[in-house]
């Protein structure tokens, strides 16, 4: 059983501190395999509100009583104790997610590393006094939420349960945590070793089960303060309104279309390896996976050429022999990113990835797929696809780039590659997109950088620093003492 080496019973909840096992159970299934993994407990509406009670008990009782350094040390602690596992936690989600386990790997790192800055920063997090009228003293207290809800997807689960659960506990909220139906076991594995490093019962609470169950019951749940939603577009917009008539506060980090700019004067050979793997890790089920490429003409061709060469490199396989592109999550995933492989019928297919024996035919594997030439406006230069896909788009000047890289109805990342000081400044500006990298794409995935996005990409910010404000409000208190 995957969960064995963690001590987890079987198709169970956490609810206050105490596996529980669900009403009713779904299966969950190798991506690479297409074999049963496991069974996960099929959370309902009861379940959430228990866990929403527990939430409470522990906002009322040992948790909301801590002081911010008891909570921190206790973060800290679990960055060291996940540091310990991070074999076991790739292990388990390279089988759940179907992720290589390099990358698995990287993920169970950046979840310590989460809990290690969050830890630190617990007891950092202060109000300001204000100037004010004679006879006044005017400060600030930043308070958490209360409890904060957070629905997550199976892309990366480790990363966003790190940068959203981490900094929602790190306040002292109490959480209540619906991880995504196709991937949700080191979400599992994580309570565990948060409850063995000493959380307190019921500061953190996992409820699995359906989106239309589990998750609406959450978003809409009227004693949750605070919600936290990692996914589509098309949910983020039903969780926004499910909390809109609760009156709460919503956290949404949705999909991306983010291009790359690489101008005539771009240092070609350093921007070879982001081009690509921005596009392809994860199997492209990456929300900031760089899925459009704009190429000035002068260095087009040789873009392709250098582009086409390390798709011929890309090994696809089962997430346990790590190759460079693993398998989709679900059959569900396979046939979306198929449709629109056919969409591109009427375009030139530049270069493909390679699928490796041990594929076989059960995964859901697709061949990472590079077109060449494509209109901006086409759909597969428009619409997130969630694959190992990407498009080279020619464009002649600055201003032409510009409206392309614009022009789509997301705005979650992009980059620019040009030596051009000015030209860096500029665009960094004029970029519609939350985070702008410069010479680089992604800054190592840093914990300490904020994320999120504007337009359909979403709203609020996630990691560093600023989550820390998002997961509280900020009290003003005015004394008159004459
Ligand atoms: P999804 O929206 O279908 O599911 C995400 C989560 O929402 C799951 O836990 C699911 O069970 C739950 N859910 C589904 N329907 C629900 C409902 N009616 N009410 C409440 N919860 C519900 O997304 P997905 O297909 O699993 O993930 C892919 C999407 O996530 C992509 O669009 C991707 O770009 C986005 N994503 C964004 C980021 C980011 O940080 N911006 C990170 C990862 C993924």
């Amino acid at each position: 059983m995957p969960l064995e080496s963690f001590a987890i019973p079987v198709a169970c909840h956490l609810i206050g501190g105490v596996w529980t096992p669900g009403a009713e159970r779904l299966t969950l299934s190798d991506p690479s395999t297409g074999e049963t993994l496991t069974e996960i407990a099929r959370g309902t509406a009861a379940e959430i509100d228990a866990a929403v009670d527990a939430a409470h008990a522990a906002r009322a009782g040992d948790w909301g009583r801590m002081t911010a350094l008891e909570r921190g040390r206790i973060l800290t602690r679990l960055g060291q104790l996940i540091l310990t596992k991070t074999e076991e936690l790739a292990q388990l989600e390279a089988r759940d997610v179907g992720k290589p386990l390099t990358q698995a790997r990287a993920d169970a790192v950046a979840l310590a590393r989460y809990m290690e800055f969050y830890g630190g920063a617990a007891d950092k997090i202060m109000g300001e006094t204000i100037p004010y009228l004679d006879g006044y003293t005017v400060y600030t207290l930043r308070e958490p939420h209360g409890v904060t809800g957070h629905i997550i997807p199976w892309n990366y689960p480790m990363q966003i349960i790190g940068r959203s659960v981490g900094a929602a506990l790190a306040m002292g909220n109490a959480c209540v945590l619906k991880p995504a139906e196709e991937a949700c076991l080191t979400a599992l594995a994580f309570a565990q070793l948060a409850l063995d490093a000493g959380l307190p019962a019921g500061a953190l609470n996992v409820v699995t089960g359906l989106g239309a169950e589990a998750g609406a019951a959450l978003a809409g749940h009227p004693r949750i303060q605070h919600v936290s939603f990692t996914g589509s577009v098309g949910v983020g917009s039903l969780i926004q309104t499910a909390a809109a008539k609760n009156v709460v506060p919503v956290t949404l980090e949705l999909g991306g279309k983010s291009p790359q700019i690489v101008f005539d004067d771009a240092d070609l050979d350093r921007a070879l390896p982001f081009l690509v793997n921005a596009g392809v890790q994860n199997a492209g089920q990456t929300c900031s996976a760089s899925s459009r490429i704009l190429v000035q003409r002068g260095v087009y061709d040789e873009v392709r050429t250098r582009m086409a060469q390390a798709y011929g490199a890309l090994t696809v396989g089962p997430a346990l022999s790590d190759p460079k592109v693993g398998p989709l999550i679900s059959a569900r995933q396979k046939d979306i990113v198929q449709g629109y492989l056919a969409k591109g019928a009427d375009l030139t297919i530049a270069a493909e990835g390679v699928l490796t024996p041990e594929a076989g035919n059960a995964g859901h594997y697709v061949r990472p797929t590079l077109f060449a030439e494509v209109p901006s406006d086409h759909a597969l230069a428009q619409q997130e696809i969630f694959g190992p896909v990407q498009v080279l788009i020619p464009f002649e000047d600055e201003a032409e780039a510009l409206r392309i890289a614009n022009s789509t109805e997301y705005g979650l990342v992009a980059a620019v590659w040009t030596r051009d000081g000015a030209r860096q400044m500029r665009l960094a500006k004029a970029l519609h997109a939350g985070q702008v990298f410069l010479n680089n794409y992604g800054a190592g995935g840093g914990v300490e950088l904020p994320f999120g996005g504007v337009g359909k990409s979403g709203h609020g910010r996630e990691k560093g620093f600023e989550a820390l404000y998002g997961f509280s409000q900020l009290k003003t208190v005015a004394a008159w003492h004459g």
